[in-house]
């Protein structure tokens, strides 16, 4: 059996996993984590995917004990601007697609669209939330829309796989803050903390990991060891050898430059949504945090500098962005062959990542922590335990890459040498095939990349019609029906969005009473 596990790093993905386990488990599997005081985290992830409310439900927390301690908001979609053409935009909203006489209003869109309403408009209602700057609650904690989801604040105990519930809002957070929080949280709860260095990783004839050595404590040993150090990947890369393999192929940002700003939000409001804005040479964040913005531009080391980087993102900010220091940031943009090796499993930026667009590092880690715990090893580590791991890590990795490389093929942008460069570039495998079915016929469960990988075919549904490539065209067996349910809905739907941007507060009106208290 596994009786002990060590963790090592103590940025969000450590922490997450700590608190996690110990929630899981108890004091049946005693949990050390081990993080440096002088090695920082990377600092930024600060955009959630709405499944994070399983990871904070599971612990027990509610949104008015966390939120205020982390500069939490709430996140209804992900804005793209400027994707399609200088002044354009759209919403990824956390919503699903209604469906009219078996086919979902994005087809109807195709055949009925009048030119009036972009299409997110018309099929959803939180993008007419996120324009007037709206709370997904109302002041007494209740959610908008009860048929979206079955509570108001109140914590649930999950249960842990959860992959076809989804929320209509995820969460934006200070990292710093939720690493301390979920910090102390654990602690409080059991988890052994150790502030030391790693300065050596011992293994046994096997090449398994024995122990660790830190500078100031001595030897840590464990059954288990989770890598949870980052970029670095100290234990799965450095002492292991397990191989990186490279999405930069198809995925080309390798950096990032990150800048935390102070805002005003009594004045200013807060948007309830993320924003990628495109740029020259990639794209930049811009997170709403209580009190600061996030943001940062995501580049091509191929086609921009660290320095004209720093400065295009100071441009963009304005004068706020004076007295903000600059995080430059190199990405590792790929996978582990695996990411569970031996007695080690990699959990974080140590096991893989696909660049920030579509917030996914977080899910990404979550993810592995239910992963890990269901297929958690036996006493004999059977090795089809770890197999099943790695494909799932892998699958959902690899699915992610598929959705991220369809917002630059989509994209009809051909403006600068990195938009016209996004042309030729090459498509992972399996991805050209359903593209061109999703020229003839928009997206559904069947046509999508098969395999979980936390987004649904209506994700794909909305970035194909808002980028606007290919040109989706009308399903011809609507051609045959009358339409009517589907005029309904589109009224309804925009009726309900008006009387929702009436009724409720805004999310600063909502968060300032939450973190009063
Ligand atoms: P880190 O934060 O790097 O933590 C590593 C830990 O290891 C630290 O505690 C460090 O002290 C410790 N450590 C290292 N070496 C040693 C040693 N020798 N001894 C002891 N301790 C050691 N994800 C999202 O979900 N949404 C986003 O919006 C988002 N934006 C991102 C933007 C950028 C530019 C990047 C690069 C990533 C982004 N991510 C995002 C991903 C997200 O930041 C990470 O998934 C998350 O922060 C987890 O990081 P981590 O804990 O794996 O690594």
């Amino acid at each position: 059996m596994v009786n002990s596990v060590v963790i090592v790093g103590g940025g969000t993905a450590g922490w997450m996993t700590a608190t996690y386990l110990q929630a899981t488990f108890g004091d049946r599997l005693p949990v050390t984590l081990v993080e440096s005081a002088d090695v920082p985290t990377v600092g930024v992830g600060e955009a959630t995917f709405s499944t994070v409310r399983h990871f904070f439900d599971y612990l027990g927390l509610a949104e008015h004990e966390w939120m205020p301690a982390c500069n939490g908001s709430y996140k209804l979609a992900i804005r793209f601007e400027n994707w399609r053409g200088q002044g354009e935009h759209f919403y990824h909203p956390f919503e699903r697609l209604r469906v009219a006489d078996g086919f979902s209003l994005a087809d109807w869109w195709l055949k009925l669209d009048d030119g009036e309403r972009r299409f997110d408009e018309a099929c959803y209602v939180l993008p007419a939330l996120c324009e007037a700057k709206r709370s997904p609650k109302q002041f007494d904690g209740e959610l908008f829309e009860r048929s979206l989801h079955d509570g108001g604040d109140r914590p649930r105990r999950t249960t842990m796989f959860q992959q076809d519930t989804q929320f209509p809002y995820a969460y934006h957070f200070d990292a710093a803050r939720l690493a301390g929080f979920l910090a102390d949280f654990g602690t409080r709860r059991g988890v052994r903390r150790v502030l030391d260095d790693v300065v050596e990783v011992r293994q046994d004839e096997r090449g398994w990991i024995s122990g660790i050595v830190t500078r100031e404590h001595g030897e840590i040993e464990a059954d288990l060891f989770i890598d949870c150090t980052g970029f670095r990947g100290l234990l799965i890369n450095k002492t292991l050898g397990e191989p990186f393999e490279s999405f930069q192929d198809v995925l080309p940002n390798d950096r990032a430059v990150a800048l935390r700003v102070p805002v005003d939000v009594e004045r200013e409001g807060m948007a309830p949504y993320t924003t990628a804005s495109a740029r020259d040479c990639g794209w930049i964040w811009t997170i709403p945090l209580f009190g600061r913005i996030g943001t940062g531009y995501v580049y091509s080391s191929q086609f921009c500098s660290p320095e004209e980087a720093e400065a295009e993102l100071r441009a963009f900010v304005g004068p706020r962005a004076k007295d903000a220091e600059a995080n430059h940031i190199r990405m590792r943009i790929g996978r582990n062959r695996r990411s569970w090796v031996n007695n080690c499993v990699a959990i974080g930026l140590s096991s893989g990542f696909v660049e920030p667009l579509e917030s996914t590092g977080i899910f990404f880690i979550q993810h592995g922590i239910e992963q890990l715990v269901r297929h958690f090893p036996d006493a004999d580590w059977d090795a089809n335990l770890a197999r099943g791991y790695n494909e799932s890590v892998a699958r959902c990795l690899e699915g992610v890459r598929e959705f991220l490389v369809l917002h630059y093929k989509a994209s009809t942008r051909n403006d600068t040498p990195y938009w016209k460069a996004t042309e030729d570039r090459r498509l992972p495998d399996g991805m050209a095939e359903r593209l061109r079915l999703w020229e003839a016929r928009l997206p559904d469960a069947s046509s999508v990349y098969p395999y979980y990988h936390g987004f649904e075919s209506y994700s794909y549904d909305v970035m194909l019609l808002g980028l606007g490539r290919p040109p989706a065209r009308p399903h011809a067996a609507l051609g045959l029906l009358e339409g009517g349910e589907a005029r309904r809905q589109f009224a309804e739907l925009r009726e309900h969005a008006a009387r929702l941007v009436e009724e409720l507060p805004s999310q600063y009106e909502y968060l300032a009473r939450l973190h009063a208290g």
